[in-house]
């Protein structure tokens, strides 16, 4: 049946940083938004009509750096079964419908363990399972390093221009929409230093030239400034982190200049700099109070310098990404400004921004409604009784309204149950 929608009455955040349109009429055929307009005229026939007045509509939330594939499975006791890995698969799914419940319609996931996620890629385009649009960048390649055995499976270790473009090869050959290299080391690994470059700028050009002669934009992870500088100098086109770059405002200067984009994950610093559960190195923790400091230094100086920032939440829980755009608006940048970077900006980050990241007519229809205002209160954006309507492609797929046939339930965060009948099997229960 024709997927139209006629939806009235919203405050329209489109993801440029234009004014919010008031009381909009936004039309959606099959996947995508063919008309915007304010006239209020009344609901054409073969439209199904929803009534969003005092909500806002805004494109649904592009993070443009997750790590979907990592996180902590549950710990079991002595004497209970074990956690095969191909249950993995099941908290990979449940991640991907807590973040598409949350409005995240889009995530590009810069390193993930093994396979899986590919498979998971594969299982939400089928439709499977529900979750958002997923940019997989294969193996991260990387020097040979600590870092490729610290996060085993996650790294494609080449080392010399031959082998790294044998290396951005095999991604490509994988399925891979993007390329990740890793410039310096990374923060979160105690036998790494993340202050020199890692890769030789050979080695960076020679990725950087495969993979764009091929169609492929390149992420770079980017700690100290001598490898950020070589990334910069070399064209990659996604700065990760790149905290140090405040140091550095000749190349902020060149960010912008290229507009290529700075994604400054403020909230792997909070992660480890406020060590909440004890479970960091004591000498990483306080290398992660320095680095913080640094990252909200250079959000200010890109901010500044027109440097296009994107939202990437490169933490945990998944369903919590809008929590990097919240401490964007706390490093400075305004609540529009932060939607834009998790809009716009982020699906620019993607490559995909002439299909996704805007409310515009030929756009796809990848579209959150909140109850409330998020320019008054970004917040709101974390709380998933307000995330009234996700809409997908053109189709409503989650949100408070579609949760709301017994009104007054409390908003599941987890989306996963336990069952409290223990597994004892062969025993009778009594
Ligand atoms: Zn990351």
């Amino acid at each position: 049946m024709a997927n139209r929608l006629y939806l009235t009455g919203a405050r329209l955040i489109d993801g440029t940083g234009g004014p919010p349109l008031e009381r909009a009429t936004v039309v959606i055929e099959q996947e995508r938004v063919t008309g915007i307009d304010t006239s209020g005229e009344s609901t054409p026939a073969g439209f199904a009509h929803i009534d969003l007045a005092g909500r806002t509509l805004m494109p649904g939330l592009v993070d443009a750096h997750v790590h979907v594939t990592a996180f902590d499975m549950p710990s079991v006791m002595k004497g209970q079964e074990a956690i095969a890995p191909e249950v993995k698969h099941h908290f990979i799914a449940a991640g991907l419908r807590r973040m598409l419940r949350m409005g995240i319609t889009t995530v590009r996931d810069v390193g993930a363990f093994g396979d899986d996620l590919l498979y998971a890629r594969r299982a939400v385009r089928l439709g499977a399972i529900p979750g958002p649009r997923i940019l997989v960048c294969g193996r991260i390649i990387a020097a040979t390093s600590a870092g490729g055995r610290h996060f085993a499976g996650m790294y494609r270790e080449a080392d010399g221009p031959d082998e790294m473009r044998k290396a951005t090869r095999e991604q490509f050959r994988r399925g891979a929409d993007f390329i990740k290299i890793m410039t310096t080391g990374a923060r979160s690994c105690e036998l790494e230093n993340s202050s020199p470059a890692q890769m030789t700028r050979a080695e960076i050009a020679t990725v950087v030239e495969e993979a764009h002669r091929m169609g492929y934009r390149v992420a770079a992870h980017c700690e100290g400034l001598d490898g950020t500088r070589l990334a910069i100098e070399e064209g990659v086109d996604t700065i990760e982190h790149g905290l140090e770059l405040h140091r550095a405002p000749e190349l902020l200067d060149e960010l912008a200049r290229s507009e290529r984009i700075l994604v400054p994950t403020l909230s792997c610093f909070f992660d480890v700099s406020e060590n909440r559960d004890a479970a960091w190195a004591p000498g990483l923790v306080g290398l992660a109070v320095r680095q913080r400091e640094e990252a909200h230094r250079t959000v200010e100086a890109a901010r500044r310098a027109g440097v296009p920032l994107a939202m990437g939440f490169d933490s945990q829980p998944h369903g919590k990404n809008a929590l990097e755009l919240v401490r964007l608006c706390r490093a400075g940048l305004t609540p529009m400004a932060s939607i834009v970077a998790a809009t716009t900006t982020g699906a620019m980050a993607c490559g995909i921004a002439a299909h996704v990241g805007r409310v515009a007519p030929g756009q796809v229809a990848d579209l959150v409604v909140v109850d409330g205002d998020p320019l008054a209160d970004p917040e709101l954006l974390l709380d998933g009784a307000r995330i009234w309507l996700v809409i997908q492609s053109g189709r409503p797929v989650a949100g408070a309204a579609l949760e709301a046939s017994l009104p007054g339930l409390p908003f599941r965060e987890a989306g996963v149950t336990t069952d409290p009948v223990p597994a004892l099997a062969g025993r009778p229960v009594s």
